[in-house]
């Protein structure tokens, strides 16, 4: 089995032009005293929207790793993937996040939903779990309830492992997600959960439960802070007992995905990562793609003209776009200023519209999430955009590098 380090975080390079920068920032912790392990993620999602093909992933991840010389292990991600999706990430991947949400749910064979719970009596005790608040009881009937809820969902888990195991043998890292979903799932769902990975013989080094609140694309969490650092101390509790006790690879932990921008939470995160001594894998994406729009905005000339443009086509279209984020995004349409006024902005106030600064009183964060799921608009421009990103590298970087670091790796990662 490929081991994931205790601390790995996600970034998304969705044109493959920002491996570089982003590794910069890495580099910039490492310095600091902290490696985390750099795993360079993107959906069959994205891949489709954006026309590109998995081993490009790769290919950027390389050549970065290779110019900067970075002498840590790295990864690549083929992220959300499912069975008819999986077979163009297994040369290029290997890091597996086996998605199983849509399976959640279905209805499972009686017969098998009571094998379980007769071959799993631990799971009807009360649970009393070293680190958690309270006592998990869980009665005959809803552990069963549980169960049959996952049943299946975790059983195609099993048979997407088994697909990928067949191409590439056991020197993956594997995880499941099941965060695309309606309903967050409770620390003792979770551990059922973990049973039923475990009884399918899944490496699983990293599980991405659906957390209570609003996980939106590109901002700061919605929810009540205190219930969800008990939830996330809950389940790094469960995940190092279904590690114990369920054969699960040590290295099992949590992942939190749309992670990015999650300001409110990284504190809350680090501290329960330092009390516990667990790690964790935080995802982000398309918080990237806005710093190539920001550095474009900030260079002015052509890249503020293509910016300024793909914020009107993105307003002339925003139900398109929004549509398959509608889970994801809070858009006040109100609050979307029009292109002629955003027309007139300089490069410097279009930046501090999307940059997310949310004391800087020109912040907005209904542009932002907007320009967040509007990154085909870029991708039609082909060339256009991307000549622009080669031609003010060193400003998109800069956003790009400070971005991960000064934002993100810094306040989940340093204690300053
Ligand atoms: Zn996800």
């Amino acid at each position: 089995m490929k081991s994931l380090p205790r601390l790995s975080f996600g970034v998304g390079d969705r044109f493959a032009h920002e491996a570089e920068a982003q590794l910069a920032a890495f580099e910039r912790l490492a310095a600091a005293g902290v490696v985390v392990a750099p795993v360079w993620n993107k959906s069959n999602r994205e891949h489709s929207f954006i026309g590109s093909e998995p081993a490009s992933v790769r290919a950027a991840a390389a050549a970065a790793v290779a110019r900067r010389k970075w002498p840590h292990p790295w990864f690549v991600d083929a992220d959300h993937i499912r069975l008819e999706t999986v077979d163009r990430f297994l040369e290029s991947s290997d890091f597996f996040t086996i998605d199983v949400a849509d399976a959640i749910g279905k209805p499972a064979p009686q017969a098998d939903v009571k094998a379980f719970v007769s071959g799993h009596a631990e799971l009807g005790k009360p649970i009393a779990l070293p680190g958690i608040t309270k006592v998990f009881r869980l009665s005959e009937d809803s552990l069963a309830r549980i169960a049959g809820k996952y049943l299946l969902a975790c059983r195609e888990a099993g048979a997407i492992w088994r697909h990928i195991q067949q191409a590439r043998g056991d020197d993956v890292v594997v995880e499941v997600s099941m965060d695309e979903t309606d309903e967050p799932q409770t620390p003792p769902e979770l551990l059922v959960i973990l049973a039923l990975l475990a009884e399918e013989r899944i490496p699983l080094q990293t599980i991405a439960p659906k957390f209570t609140g609003r996980f939106n694309k590109g901002v700061d969490y919605v929810g009540d802070l205190a219930q969800f650092e008990q939830e996330f101390s809950d389940d790094v509790a469960v995940c190092a007992f279904a590690s114990r006790h369920y054969g699960l690879p040590e290295s099992l932990k949590l992942s939190v995905h749309s992670g990015s921008d999650k300001f409110s939470l990284y504190p809350l995160i680090r501290r329960t990562l330092a009390r516990t001594g667990a790690g964790v894998h935080l995802k982000t994406a398309g918080t990237t793609w806005l710093e190539e729009v920001i550095g474009l905005a900030e260079a002015g000339g052509d890249g503020l003209t293509l910016a300024k443009e793909i914020y009107a086509y993105a307003l002339d279209h925003v139900d398109d776009f929004c549509a398959p984020y509608a889970a994801v995004i809070d858009i006040d349409r109100t609050a979307l200023p029009a292109a002629a006024e955003v027309a007139a902005w300089s490069g410097p106030r279009f930046a501090a519209a999307i940059r997310h600064v949310p004391t800087n009183t020109a912040f907005n964060p209904h542009v932002r999430q907007l320009l967040h799921v509007s990154f085909k608009v870029a991708a039609k421009h082909g060339s256009r955009y991307t000549d622009l990103l080669v031609a003010n590298r060193e400003i998109v970087a800069r956003q790009v590098t400070e971005n991960i670091f000064e934002r993100h790796l810094a306040p989940l990662f340093l204690s300053r």
